[in-house]
């Protein structure tokens, strides 16, 4: 149950690393890449935090391992993947953790829930919507399911 498997991810990151401050609504997206597999579900949540974006990818990590996700087939099948979009005054380009997130703007699975949210965020340069606006649709539809 994927939904399920979401809702679950966001307590435990909640409770392991601060506060859920607010969530997005669920989509479901057409797979990118590999297209023969079934559809994903997605979701935003703003977290409030005192860690550092290193200790907050590795509580993401743990969530996500938690969850039993083997890193098989590159943008194949997964249970749960969880990524940092942004990190409030943070920007850097390392291969570990890269802020804001590299392909989240160029994303409509990742755009339209973070619009719900915040749609002025800032990511390379333009606002979330901004690179929403500038979008081809990607197969990516309310799903009708709340995050929490
Ligand atoms: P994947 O789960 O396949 O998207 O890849 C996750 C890997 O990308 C993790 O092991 C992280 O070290 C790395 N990574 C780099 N930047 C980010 C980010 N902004 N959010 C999540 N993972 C990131």
């Amino acid at each position: 149950d994927p939904a399920q498997t979401l809702r679950a991810a966001a307590a435990e990151v909640g409770r392991e690393a601060g506060r859920i401050a607010a969530a997005s609504p669920i989509y479901r997206s057409l797979p990118v890449g590999v297209t023969d597999q079934p559809p994903f579900l997605n979701a935003v949540a703003a977290l409030d935090t005192e860690l550092g974006p290193d200790a907050l990818l590795d509580v993401l990590l743990a969530v996500e391992a938690a969850h039993g996700r083997v890193r098989d087939v590159r943008w194949g099948p997964r249970t749960l993947d969880l990524d940092l979009v942004w990190f409030e005054g943070v920007v850097r380009d390392d291969p570990r953790l890269t802020l804001p997130h590299p392909r989240a703007h160029e994303r409509e699975f990742v755009l339209r829930p973070l619009c719900d949210l915040a749609p002025d965020l800032l990511l390379h340069g333009r606002t979330a919507r901004e690179w929403l606006d500038s979008l081809e649709p990607q197969g990516v539809e309310p799903a009708g399911l709340s995050l929490m």
